[in-house]
C-alpha cells in the first residue's frame, strides 16, 4: 500500500471504483482503502451460497442510457438482457388479470398528487402529498413507493427528492450486477481488509488513519454510506462543521433487503424474471418477488421498511420463512416440496453499510447539497447519495465517483 499517493479513496464500491479508474487515468496517484474482504460495496454478486450468482445487493441495472455498466458489461462478454417488466398481481391467493394494469390508474392519481406538491415546491412527505387518496389500492401503491422502492414509509422521504430521479429503464445481467463491478474494479491499486478510522485534516492535505497504519496524501474521497457516515464509522479531525453533520443525517439510509430462496423447480412460477405482487386488504403491506432469477431457480423476495426492520429483529429464519409462506400463497403447496434453502442479504446492520441506500427525509431535499460539498478542498464526498438524480443507483454511484474525481484532479493541477 502506497503511504503517500496524491489521493486516498476510501471505500471500493462502484463510486470508489469509478473514482479511482479517472484519477489514475489523469496521471495521479491513488490507494483505495476498502474495509471489507473483496471490492463492490452493495454492489456484489455472490455465486458460492446458491451455486449460482446471487446479487446480494443491487440487481436492477436501472438508468439504461446512462448506466455505464450496461455498454461496458456488453463489451465484455456479459450476458445482458432488458428486464421484461412481467408483473402478476394477486389479491390474497388470486391472480388478478392485466398485469400492472391492475394498479395502473390508482398509480397515475397518486403520481399526480406528488407532482402536483412539487410543482408548488412543497418538500412535504409523500404521505402528506396524496393524504386524499384512501382507498385500499392506495395502501398497496403507499406500500410500493415506500417501503419497497425506497426503503422508507411514505411519511419518511421528500416529495422534491423523490420527483428529482428519472423513470428508469431496466436491464438484467445473467452473470450478477455485481460481477461487471468486480470486472471492471479488478486491478485497481485497493487495499482490502484496511478499514479507514479517521481522517484528520489539520495540516495540509489530510492524514488517512487506517487499520493497516496511516495514508498521508493531498485528498481524501469518502464514499462510504450515509449509515456509516452518521453512525460515526468514520471520524474527522477537526470535526465537520454541524451543517455537514446534519447532512448525514437528513439523506438517511432507507431498509430494504433481498430474502433469496432457492428452489429445484424455478417454473413453479411461470416465466423467468417475472415479478409477483400478492395484495391482502386488510394490512397496509403487500408482497413482492422477483422469481426464478435469470432462470437460475431462485426468487428474490423483497421486504422494506419497518415490516423489513421487524421481521430483521426475528432473525434470518423468520425472513425466510416469511418469504416462502408468501410464495406457498402465490403459487401453491409445490413451493414447500420445491424449496432448497434461503439466505437474507443484512445490509440493515452490516457494519459498513447500515443501510440499503438513501433518500432525503421531508424537509430536508436541499441537504444532498450540503452532502456533497468537500470541505477545506481536501475532503471530498462521493457516493450514491452524492448525485442529485440518479440516487440509490449504482448508475449515480458511478457518475457521482467519476464527477468528484475530476474535481479533485482540476484542484490538484
Ligand atoms: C438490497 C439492495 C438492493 C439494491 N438494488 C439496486 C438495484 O437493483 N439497482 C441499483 O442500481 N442499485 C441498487 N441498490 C443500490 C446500490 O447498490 C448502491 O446505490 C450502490 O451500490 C452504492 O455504491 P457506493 O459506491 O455509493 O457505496 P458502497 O457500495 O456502499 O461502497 C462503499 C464502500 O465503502 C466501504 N467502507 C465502509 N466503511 C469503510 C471504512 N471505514 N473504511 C474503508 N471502507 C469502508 C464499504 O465496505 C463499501 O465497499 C441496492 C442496494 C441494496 C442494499
Amino acid at each position: 500500500m502506497n503511504s503517500q499517493p496524491d489521493v486516498v479513496v476510501i471505500g471500493a464500491g462502484a463510486a470508489g471504483i469509478s473514482a479511482a479508474h479517472t484519477l489514475i487515468e489523469s496521471g495521479c496517484s491513488v490507494v483505495v482503502v476498502e474495509a471489507a474482504s473483496r471490492i463492490g460495496g452493495r454492489c456484489w454478486t455472490d455465486t458460492e451460497t446458491f451455486g449460482v450468482p446471487y446479487d446480494v445487493g443491487a440487481h436492477w441495472m436501472h438508468y439504461g442510457a446512462n448506466n455505464f455498466y450496461l455498454q461496458y458489461g456488453k463489451q465484455n462478454g456479459f450476458s445482458i438482457y432488458p428486464d421484461s417488466r412481467n408483473f402478476h398481481f394477486f389479491r390474497h391467493d388470486r391472480e388478478q388479470p392485466g398485469g400492472d394494469a391492475v394498479i395502473r390508474e390508482t398509480r397515475d392519481q397518486f403520481e399526480a398528487a406528488i407532482q402536483i406538491a412539487a410543482d408548488k415546491n412543497l418538500d412535504i412527505s409523500i404521505e402528506e402529498a396524496t393524504d386524499e387518496l384512501a382507498p385500499f389500492e392506495f395502501a398497496t401503491i403507499d406500500f410500493i413507493y415506500g417501503p419497497w422502492i425506497m426503503g422508507k414509509e411514505v411519511a419518511d422521504f421528500s416529495v422534491l427528492d423523490y420527483v428529482s430521479a428519472p423513470d428508469s429503464e431496466d436491464w438484467f445481467c445473467r452473470e450478477g450486477f455485481g460481477s461487471i463491478i468486480s470486472h471492471y474494479g479488478s486491478g485497481l491499486p485497493v487495499s482490502l481488509n484496511t478499514k479507514a478510522t479517521e481522517v484528520d485534516w489539520s495540516g495540509n492535505g489530510v492524514k488517512v488513519k487506517t487499520s493497516k497504519g496511516t495514508i498521508e496524501a493531498k485528498a481524501a474521497l469518502v464514499t462510504v454510506s450515509t449509515g456509516v457516515l452518521k453512525a460515526g464509522g468514520l471520524k474527522f479531525s477537526p470535526t465537520l462543521s454541524k451543517k455537514k453533520q446534519k447532512a448525514f443525517r437528513a439523506i438517511s439510509m432507507g431498509c430494504y433487503e433481498h430474502i433469496v430462496l432457492q428452489f429445484d423447480d424455478g417454473n413453479l412460477f411461470g416465466e423467468s424474471d417475472s415479478y409477483v405482487i400478492r395484495m391482502w386488504d386488510e394490512k397496509r403491506e403487500c408482497f413482492g418477488a422477483l422469481v426464478n432469477v435469470c432462470g437460475s431457480g431462485l426468487a428474490f423476495c423483497d421486504i422494506g421498511g419497518q415490516t423489513a426492520r421487524d421481521l430483521i429483529a426475528e432473525g434470518d429464519e423468520a425472513c425466510i420463512d416469511y418469504a416462502l409462506s408468501q410464495l406457498i400463497q402465490i403459487a401453491g403447496s409445490n413451493v414447500a416440496d420445491s424449496f432448497i434453502k434461503g439466505a437474507a442479504s443484512g445490509w440493515l446492520n452490516h457494519p459498513f453499510s447500515l443501510g440499503a441506500y438513501a433518500s432525503a427525509k421531508p424537509g430536508k431535499f436541499h441537504m444532498r447539497e450540503t452532502l456533497r460539498e468537500s470541505v477545506g478542498e481536501r475532503i471530498f464526498f462521493a457516493g450514491e447519495a452524492c448525485h442529485p438524480t440518479l440516487w440509490a443507483s449504482v448508475a449515480g454511484a458511478h457518475l457521482s465517483g467519476q464527477e468528484v474525481a475530476r474535481e479533485i484532479v482540476r484542484l490538484l493541477q
